[in-house]
C-alpha cells in the first residue's frame, strides 16, 4: 500500500463508474442490475472494489465512489418524506440548461432515516485513509425538483439544509472526516449564492467539526454541458463572482475546475485561506492526463494558492466514465502529484515548516 503524503494531498471530487454488474455503466441515471438484498450486496462489493482501487492508485483522501445511489440528488432525496415520486414532471435546471423528469415536493419535508450509514461505515471499516462522503448541496437540491408545499425557494432551501445537517452530524459520528456538498448551480446562479447560498451551506454544515467542503464545477462531461460550456466565452469568470464570498464563509474548502477549462487561473487566488482541490483530471474527456500534464497544472495554480492548502484533484465526479479511464486516470492523478512533489522539492512547503525545518537542521 502506497503511503500518505503530507503535501498535495490527492482526492476526488467524489463519483466513480458502477462496475456493469452492479449497474448500467456509462450512464448519469444507470438502471440497477439487481434487487433487494442482491442489489445491497452488489454496492457493498463495488464499494470495496474502488476503496482498494483508491489505495493502490496512491489516492490519500478517499470516497466510496458513490456506489449505493442512482444519481447524486435523487440518492438523497428518495430518504426524504414529503416528496411525490410517483409524479414526476419536465423542468428546465441549471437555468433550463437542460430537462430533467423531476419529483414534487408535496408536503414538510422530513428525512425517513439515515441516507448514506451503510457505505460510510462500511467505507470506515475498511480503510485507514481519510474519508470523505458527498452531499447535494441545498441549491442544487432546489434546482433539481418542483415544489408545490414551500412555494418559496430560499425557505426550500433551508428545509433541505437542516436534513442535510442531520446526516452530516450523523456521518461525522460514523467516523467521516470531510463531508463535501455538491453545488454546481452555484456557478449558474451567482446573486443567489450571495443572498442565500452560502447561508444554506451554513446551516447545513451547523454544529460539525470535521472538515466541510463545497464542489462547484462546469457539469459532468455530458453532451448538454459541453454545449453550455461552448456559450461561454473564452474566459469563464463565474468563480470571480462567487470565490470571495466563500472565502468569507465557514466552509474549509472548495473543489473547483481547472485544467482544460477556461477558468483564468489567477481566480483560484480570490479563495485566501480556503484549502483549495484543484481539478487536475478532466472528467469530460477520455484521453488520460500524463503525470507531466498533472505536474504542470499544480505548479500554475500554485503561484495562486500556498502548497499546504493545494489538493489535487478531479474536475467533477467520474460516475458516467468507462471503468478502466476512469482507474487510469486515478493512477495519473496520484503519480502526477508525486511528481510535483519531486519536482518542486521543498519550494512547495509552508513557511512554517520550513521553518521548523531549518531549526532542525541547525541542531
Ligand atoms: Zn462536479
Amino acid at each position: 500500500m502506497s503511503q500518505i503524503h503530507d503535501r498535495f494531498q490527492t482526492t476526488i471530487a467524489g463519483s466513480l463508474p458502477k462496475p456493469a454488474w452492479l449497474a448500467e455503466p456509462n450512464k448519469l441515471w444507470p438502471a440497477w442490475r439487481a434487487s433487494g438484498a442482491e442489489l445491497e450486496r452488489a454496492k457493498r462489493d463495488a464499494t470495496l472494489l474502488w476503496l482498494k482501487e483508491q489505495e493502490d492508485a496512491g489516492i490519500d483522501i478517499v470516497t466510496e465512489g458513490e456506489q449505493s445511489r442512482q444519481h447524486f440528488v435523487h440518492g438523497f432525496l428518495e430518504f426524504v418524506d414529503g416528496i411525490d415520486f410517483s409524479r414526476k414532471v419536465k423542468m428546465g435546471i441549471r437555468d433550463n440548461r437542460y430537462d430533467a423528469m423531476v419529483p414534487v415536493v408535496s408536503g414538510p419535508l422530513r428525512l425517513k432515516g439515515r441516507v448514506h450509514e451503510v457505505e460510510a461505515r462500511l467505507a470506515r471499516g475498511h480503510t485507514g485513509r481519510k474519508l470523505k462522503i458527498t452531499l447535494p448541496g441545498p441549491m442544487t437540491i432546489v434546482d433539481t425538483i418542483a415544489d408545490e408545499h414551500y412555494r418559496d425557494k430560499v425557505k426550500l432551501a433551508m428545509a433541505f439544509a437542516e436534513l442535510l445537517n442531520q446526516e452530516a452530524r450523523a456521518l461525522e459520528k460514523d467516523g467521516v472526516d470531510v463531508i463535501q456538498f455538491d453545488e454546481p448551480a452555484f456557478n449558474v446562479y451567482l446573486d443567489d449564492v450571495k443572498r442565500w447560498g452560502i447561508d444554506a451551506l451554513h446551516r447545513a454544515i451547523e454544529g460539525l467539526k470535521c472538515t466541510t467542503c463545497v464542489h462547484i464545477c462546469y457539469g459532468y462531461g455530458i453532451q448538454a454541458n459541453i454545449d453550455w460550456k461552448r456559450t461561454l466565452g473564452g474566459e469563464w469568470r463565474q468563480y470571480a463572482e462567487i470565490f470571495p464570498a466563500l472565502a468569507k464563509s465557514r466552509i474549509k474548502q472548495v473543489s473547483l475546475e481547472c485544467i482544460n477549462s477556461k477558468v483564468p487561473i489567477e481566480l483560484l487566488k480570490l479563495l485566501k485561506g480556503k484549502d483549495v482541490l484543484v481539478g487536475v483530471i478532466d472528467v469530460a474527456t477520455d484521453a488520460v492526463e500524463t503525470p507531466q500534464q498533472v505536474a504542470e497544472t499544480i505548479e500554475r495554480a500554485l503561484k495562486f494558492v500556498p502548497a499546504n492548502h493545494l489538493f489535487p484533484c478531479t474536475n467533477c465526479g467520474m460516475a458516467p466514465m468507462d471503468r478502466e479511464v476512469a482507474l487510469k486516470k486515478l493512477r495519473a492523478l496520484a503519480a502526477g502529484a508525486a511528481l510535483a512533489r519531486k519536482k518542486l522539492g521543498n519550494r512547495g512547503q509552508s513557511p512554517i515548516s520550513a521553518k521548523s525545518r531549518r531549526k532542525k537542521t541547525r541542531r
